[in-house]
């Protein structure tokens, strides 16, 4: 099997795998015990938390441990600016910040939705003529999870709060691939999640600004200071900071060979002269190749790439049980006869330079199988 759909989920680092057994087996005090017996997860949730911080430039205290992107992405929309004022969001955003938004309109409040340029960025300007003294909260992606490409969060922030609104950045893509530093990027939330980066899944955090106040999102035992109530889940808290501080610390090393695996892969399919389009811009995730294939079928090479062993995606995999071109390939406006034929390789640290070889390989096979097959078929 060769696994190349990493951003849909990511293998669990084995040092954030051993690091996680002793809070399920010996360590299982619930940290919010007052004995000794608890101390041990106290103190392992203290360090998580410093780590997180520390990848991403924040202080510890603000660090919200969340279930995932999904829910960190719907706690920031849903409680992390006043309840009046407008939203603005982008037509890019993954579901769980478009379908927050839609909640939020469907009670009345008005979202913007941004659209975006060929590369899939915003641009300044537009956000700039629609935002006004009365909007809330503008929240923009930091890495798109189709296309990769990266927004400029920081002078996007800078033109939000100008206008007195807070910022919100759903940074799963991102987080443990770039650098990223939250404090000077001047963002007021950030939502990561854990699977997204060699963690475990379902597990997640909210980065939220020193002195900005947002309101509680589960009520109960008044766990992460009242505004994320539930028993924290420890093993998966240290092994989401275990496999965070390994991808940072070796974010260089792992870029380099990550880009230069893309490059063979790219330079395969050019060389074989199939009429296909990289989709993104310029300034993109590491790994992530969105492709549109001219006259073929995204399905078809999905089905086929998987008989040869070979994991890939179509577009998100939240939305993998449709089969229309995705709301992001719509909104970059490829044209329909590459539209249609377009898959996400997303590749990680683990791959190698065969897998990758063999990846190229068997897409040219198919595609030209494929399309000797149509050719007949056509006479
Ligand atoms: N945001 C983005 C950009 C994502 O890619 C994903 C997952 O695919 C999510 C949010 C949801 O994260 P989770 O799977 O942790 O709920």
């Amino acid at each position: 099997m060769i696994y190349a759909d990493n951003a849909a989920t990511t293998k669990l680092d084995i040092d954030a795998f051993e690091a996680m057994k002793p809070f399920l087996l010996d360590e299982y005090g619930n940290a919010s015990q007052p004995y000794s017996f608890a101390n041990a997860a106290k103190r392992a949730l203290k360090i998580a938390r410093k780590t997180i911080a520390d990848c991403i430039g924040a202080f510890p205290d603000e660090i919200y441990f969340t279930s995932g992107g999904t829910e960190s992405d719907n706690w920031a929309i849903k409680e992390g600016a006043s309840n009046i004022g407008k939203i603005i969001t982008s037509r890019i955003e993954h579901h769980a910040v478009l379908n927050s938004c839609k909640t939020i309109e469907e009670a009345g409040r008005e979202v913007v939705y941004l659209p975006v340029n060929q590369t899939g960025c915003v641009k300044k300007s537009i956000l700039n003529k629609v935002l006004d003294n009365n909007t809330s909260l503008v929240s923009i992606m930091f890495a798109n999870n189709e296309i990769g490409s990266i927004q400029k969060i920081k002078e996007l922030t800078a033109i939000a709060h100008k206008h007195g609104a807070l910022f919100h950045t759903d940074a799963v893509q991102a987080v443990g691939h770039v650098e990223i530093d939250v404090h000077e990027m001047g963002v007021d939330f950030l939502s990561a999640s854990a699977h997204k980066f060699n963690g475990p899944k379902g597990i997640g955090f909210l980065y939220v600004k020193r002195g900005i106040c947002i309101k509680a999102y589960l009520n109960g035992g008044n766990q992460e200071k009242g505004l994320r109530s539930g028993t924290e889940n420890v093993a998966s808290i240290v092994g989401m900071a275990v496999a965070l501080k390994n991808n940072c610390d070796h974010l260089k090393e792992n870029t380099k060979k990550i880009i230069s695996l893309e490059n063979i892969l790219i330079t395969k399919l050019e060389k074989s002269e199939i009429d296909f389009i990289r989709n993104g811009s310029k300034s993109c995730l590491p790994g992530v190749m969105n492709l549109s294939f001219r006259g073929i079928d995204g399905e078809m090479l999905l089905n086929r790439l998987d008989l040869f062993g070979i994991c890939i995606s179509t577009g998100a995999a939240c939305d993998s049980k449709k089969t229309k071109i995705s709301h992001v390939i719509d909104a970059i406006s490829i044209p329909k006869e590459y539209a249609d034929g377009t898959i996400r390789i997303s590749l990680s640290k683990y791959n190698s330079e065969q897998e990758v070889e063999k990846i190229a390989d068997s897409l040219i096979e198919i595609i030209k199988r494929y399309t000797e097959w149509m050719q007949l078929k056509q006479k």
